[in-house]
């Protein structure tokens, strides 16, 4: 039987994620603490980890790092916290499949705890596309047709929110808190100065700027 760990302190949520995986057929697991979740993934009796970020201990990117540090292949979700794409990217460097940002529907949790399952660790990739531009957002690379575009860790993470949020306008101050956080001086030009370096590099017609308002993906 198919048997998964869930590494999250909330109770409120452990027993939600719980209820409903049990009740699509598999077996859970929830410990409430990051060092002790390390140690039972390591024990190679699961089959996939769901990991809270914010956890006693040892936060989720720890945990993550040291399972993978130890050479395990466990598939792993993380559950953040925050809509972050700085966190996103971050867990996704530190050896995540995939990740699910909270508030989350259930079905949206199965769906990812299927396909991850499915698949083999070494061979799963993550990519998002909009118009001629794609990010793999595992191997953290852009591209651009078939060209190769060479982005800065910033510059990728500010790509990756324009390319999710395609079509919505995003204003400076949600891109600062997004991929910049919130310690950011919020007068700063910073944005603006992104923006430039991606149309430089992506082609100069994928963000509009919206006057007054921000900027867009198209
Ligand atoms: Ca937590």
């Amino acid at each position: 039987m198919t048997r998964i760990l869930i590494a999250e302190d909330e109770d409120r949520i452990s027993s939600f994620v719980a209820k409903g995986l049990e009740s699509a057929g598999y077996q859970t697991l929830v410990i409430d603490d990051g060092a002790e979740a390390l140690d039972r993934a390591l024990s190679g009796d699961v089959d996939l980890l769901l990991l809270d970020v914010g956890l006693p201990s040892l936060d989720g990117f720890e945990v993550l790092r040291s399972l993978r540090g130890q050479g395990s292949t466990l598939p792993v979700i993380m559950l953040t916290a925050r809509t972050s794409t700085r966190d996103t990217v971050d867990g996704l460097d530190a050896g995540a499949n995939d990740y699910v940002a909270k508030p989350f529907k259930f079905d949206e949790l199965l769906a990812r705890v299927r396909s991850r399952l499915r698949e083999p660790v070494t061979t799963s990739s993550m990519s998002i596309a909009h118009g001629d531009v794609t990010l793999d957002v595992l191997a953290r690379r852009a591209t651009v047709g078939s060209r190769e575009v060479d982005l800065s860790a910033r510059e990728f993470a500010l790509a990756e929110e324009f390319v999710r949020h395609a079509g919505q306008v995003l204003s400076r101050e949600q891109l600062l808190s997004r991929v910049w956080g919130m310690d950011f001086d919020p007068s700063s030009n910073v944005v603006d100065v992104y923006v430039r370096y991606l149309r430089a590099k992506l082609g100069p017609a994928h963000i509009v700027t919206v006057r007054g308002a921000g900027y867009r993906w198209e």
